[in-house]
Formats: structure tokens, C-alpha cells, sequence
């Protein structure tokens, strides 16, 4: 510090002017921090990194689908928080080099997916900084916390999964809270596709390799980047209201091919239908694609979700696609503040489908609360599992989708359709591409209501029991048959 006041006054402003704002020098009196490790989830301690946010991914990819390696560059743009000495990204591949505003950074590779990056100068609170990553690895060989997300196909790979789903291929800060945009470029064999969110801006061959380019220009937390690379048949085309589809099916999907298509290619009337009760779609393209994977789920990855050829199986089923559609505005636009605010995701995405079910005339939304309520005798362990905070183990758990559900049909009719319905479209516009918590949707309910909303919140969301009849709404029947749309949307269950 002292060799600094004897620099003189013109010397000063010279290497002022020579440093650029990037390397801005920390704020005068602070001392440089390592940032928090870890983003402040409850659930997820070590997730993300609390020193600085990122608003851009720019990934360079290349992905050999004979061996499974992949290899990238990853550029982020990033923004330090605080005066930051050092930092986390989660990734669980190996490392070459790290740069930070274009100089060589100190890494070392901790816990299970944290690589710990210090720059050769720290970065002062509200400084941007460009971060390079060099890295390659074999994804299907990392596991973490005893599993491997990153799925081989018979032709190429998928990654799709939550919470977990971004260190098998790129490094982040690895929380839904820092939201960012994503240029995904992958070069792979000719002959074989690459499928990602957002748009497909350029697809180009040179010497036997196809390089691909997708572009999401709307923040996206970083469980929803999805890749899909092997081979594909494309379908495109437009909802009704002019939103761009593109759809992707693997050739091998055997019987449930036809299912697969009559259920997907619904996307662009669905998502239409859909922005009906949640208002404008809040993405620039939609569609989903259905690898060839022996896995049972579906998820939300944005503007292209992923399916499992398992789920058509019994036929068409355009429950699942409504299920996934409507977390294109809860949980994709609006993201989950914490991990335990999930129910916003998970409760409305399976109240979409009550709703779907109503319009089908397969069983009301009401008749299908009537029966969740019924099926699940008071002893069950159903109740106790909180879905306004189930815990990190239970998560996905059937209470947090039904239950979840159910407690939306009680604030239906606690509230009113009138409110109900304008509260459905004025969460999604008020937090559009952002994050919100449940107390804030409590508090936007009781805003549009005039109702104060603690005891039906408590009591259908946070407390460990069966309510008790009669609440508002909810109609004791002995043993109400099962809807006809039940088992569809019990199909959409895992995410
Ligand atoms: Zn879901």
C-alpha cells in the first residue's frame, strides 16, 4: 500500500487512464473478500457462489459422441458484489486455465463441483469482469452426490435435470437466483445435431464437423440450459399467435414415436391456450424434444422442454406438455427465490393441468381437488410433507404437485375466479424473468383479494397434517372417483 502514495500525482493518472474499467481498484477502505461459498439456499448451501452474479454465458463446445468427451471454452461476463479476492464456480470437469479480465487466475479444484478461481487482482464491488474457463472431460464418468445427470443416448448425450444439471457441462453460479443469457455453440461430427434453448442462429460444416449455435436472449437460470446432441428429426413451425416452434424427436422412439408427436407437436396450441389464463408467453421460441433415454421425467428446460419417451407410452399425453408449458412462466420466467419456494413451480405447473382436465371435461379442477383430498387417508404420510417447504429430500415429492394443487384450489375459492384468475396472469408479469418468493405471492393474492390469506397459506402449505374439513372449497366425500385425467396427470410427477 505504501508504494502506492509515492508514485507521483502524474504517474497516477497516467495508470489511471491505462486501467480499464473492468479493473476497477477495490473501494477505498475495504478489504477484498473471498465471496460466500455458496449461493444462501437453504437446501443447497454450497450451490452458487454469494460474491458476484453473471449476466452472460457465452459457451464454445465440441463433443465427440463416440467417446462422450467434451471439451469447451466458457466466457462469462460476470459482476462482483462485493470487493471480491476470490470466488467459486460449480463445475465438475477438469480445468486447464482460467483467465480473469484477460489475465492467468489461480484455480484449484475443491469439493465435489467447486472451482475455486482467484485473480491476480481482486475486483471491486460493481466491477465487471470477463471470466474464461478452459475445460474438457468425459460427463458421463462425473458423479456427484451419487448420481450422473448428464444421460448417454445410442447417438449422443442429454443433460436435463434439477437442481443438478450444469456442472456436467459447463461452469456457473449455479443458483436460479443469478439468472443470465446464454450463446451455446457446439461443434460436433457432421450428420449428428445439436439441440439447446432459445433460438438456432446459425448451423455451418467445415472438414467433417458441424458447428451449431443456439442463442437464448432472455434470462435463464442455470438448471434450464439443456443440450441435446445426436440425432434428430426437426419439426417447425408457429402456434396461433405466432410464437416460432421447433420440436426435435429422436428416429428411435420405436412405438411410442406416434404417441411422442401427438403429445409434443401440441406445443404451439397448448403454449396459446396457456398464455389465456397467464398471460403473454414470455419467451422469443418454444418446443420440446424427446430424446432417446430409459428415463421416466420431463423437464422445463426453457423454451424447449425435455421429455422421456416413457411418458407416451399409453398414448398421447397432452397433460405432460401442459404441465411443462405453464413453468415457462412458473419457474422459468418467474424463478424460485430459494429452493424451498418449489411449490410455486411444481403446484401451478400441476394446477395448469387441472385446469387442462376441466377444459377436456375429464374431471373439474375442483372434482380433482375433491379427490386428492379423499385419497389420501389422515395417517398418510402425504401430510407430512409441507409443500410451502417440503426440505431438500423431498423436493419432488407427490405432496408438493397434489398438495401443492389442491392448496391453489382452496385460494381459488377462498378468493374468487374473478381474483383467482388475475392473480394467475399478475405474478408472472410483475416478477417477469426474475425470481419471486411464496410470501410475496401471498401478499400479491391478498393485494388483489382485500383478504388477508395467513390461514389458508398455513394451513395448506406449511402445516405437517391432514386439514380438517370443512375448509373453504373443498367437499368431504367418502371416496370421489378417480377423474379420467388422473393418470396423465400423475405422468408429469418428477419435475
Ligand atoms: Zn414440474
Amino acid at each position: 500500500m505504501r508504494s502506492k502514495l509515492l508514485v507521483s500525482a502524474a504517474t497516477a493518472a497516467t495508470l489511471l487512464l491505462a486501467v480499464p474499467a473492468a479493473a476497477a481498484t477495490p473501494n477505498p477502505g475495504a478489504t477484498p473478500t473471498p465471496g460466500a461459498p455458496g449461493a444462501g439456499d437453504p437446501y443447497y448451501p454450497s450451490y452458487g457462489d454469494g460474491g458476484y452474479r453473471v449476466t452472460h454465458y457465452d459457451l464454445r463446445l465440441k463433443y465427440q459422441p463416440a467417446t462422450d468427451q467434451l471439451e469447451g471454452t466458457a466466457t462469462l461476463l460476470a459482476t462482483a458484489t462485493q470487493d471480491l479476492s476470490s470466488f467459486d464456480l460449480d463445475l465438475a470437469l477438469n480445468v486447464s486455465e482460467v483467465l480473469v479480465n484477460g489475465h492467468p487466475a489461480k484455480f484449484t479444484v475443491g469439493d465435489v463441483h467447486k472451482l475455486a478461481v482467484t485473480p491476480q487482482q481482486p475486483l471491486a464491488r460493481g466491477s465487471r469482469a470477463t471470466v474464461v474457463v478452459r475445460y474438457a472431460g468425459v460427463p458421463s464418468t462425473v458423479s456427484t452426490y451419487g448420481f450422473d445427470a448428464w444421460l448417454r443416448t445410442p447417438d449422443g448425450a442429454v443433460i436435463a435435470d434439477e437442481p443438478e444439471a450444469a456442472w456436467w457441462w459447463f461452469p456457473s453460479n449455479d443458483h436460479p437466483t443469478d439468472k443470465a443469457t446464454f450463446d451455446i455453440s457446439v461443434l460436433v461430427p457432421d450428420g449428428t445435431q445439436v439441440i439447446s434453448n432459445g433460438v438456432l442462429t446459425s448451423q455451418s460444416s467445415k472438414l467433417g464437423w458441424t458447428r451449431y449455435e443456439w442463442r437464448q436472449n432472455k434470462p435463464e437460470a442455470t438448471y434450464l440450459a439443456t443440450l441435446a446432441i445426436g440425432k434428430y428429426d426437426i419439426s417447425t413451425g408457429t402456434s396461433p399467435s405466432g410464437i416460432p416452434v421447433l420440436n426435435a424427436y429422436s428416429p428411435d422412439l420405436g412405438d411410442n414415436a406416434d404417441s411422442a408427436r401427438a403429445s409434443v407437436e401440441r406445443t404451439g396450441e397448448l403454449v396459446d391456450w396457456l398464455a389465456g389464463y397467464f398471460g403473454p408467453y414470455p419467451f422469443d421460441s418454444v418446443g420440446g424434444y424427446v430424446p432417446n433415454v430409459p428415463t421416466h421425467y420431463a423437464l422445463e428446460t426453457q423454451g424447449r422442454v425435455f421429455y422421456s419417451p416413457a411418458q407416451f407410452a399409453h398414448g398421447a399425453n397432452p397433460s405432460v406438455v401442459v404441465h411443462e408449458l405453464a413453468h415457462q412462466w412458473y419457474g422459468d420466467s418467474v424463478s424460485l427465490q430459494r429452493w424451498s419456494d418449489i411449490w410455486l413451480n411444481e403446484g401451478f405447473a400441476t394446477y395448469a393441468q387441472w385446469l387442462w382436465s376441466e377444459h377436456e371435461g375429464e374431471g373439474t379442477a375442483q372434482q380433482l381437488a375433491d379427490y386428492v383430498y379423499s385419497s389420501h387417508p389422515a395417517e398418510d404420510a402425504f401430510w407430512s410433507v409441507k409443500p410451502g417447504d417440503p426440505g431438500a429430500d423431498n423436493q419432488f415429492d407427490a405432496a408438493v404437485y397434489d398438495r401443492g394443487a389442491l392448496a391453489i384450489q382452496v385460494l381459488r375459492t377462498t378468493i374468487g375466479d374473478e381474483a383467482f384468475f388475475k392473480l394467475l396472469k399478475a405474478w408472472p408479469a410483475e416478477h417477469r424473468y426474475g425470481n419471486g418468493t411464496i410470501a410475496q405471492f401471498q401478499a400479491l393474492a391478498e393485494q388483489l383479494s382485500g383478504k388477508q390469506l395467513d390461514g389458508v397459506f398455513q394451513t395448506w402449505l406449511y402445516t405437517p397434517s391432514k386439514p380438517v374439513l370443512p375448509a373453504a372449497g373443498v367437499k368431504a366425500q367418502a371416496a370421489p372417483a378417480e377423474p379420467r385425467s388422473w393418470q396423465q396427470i400423475k405422468s408429469a410427477q418428477q419435475h
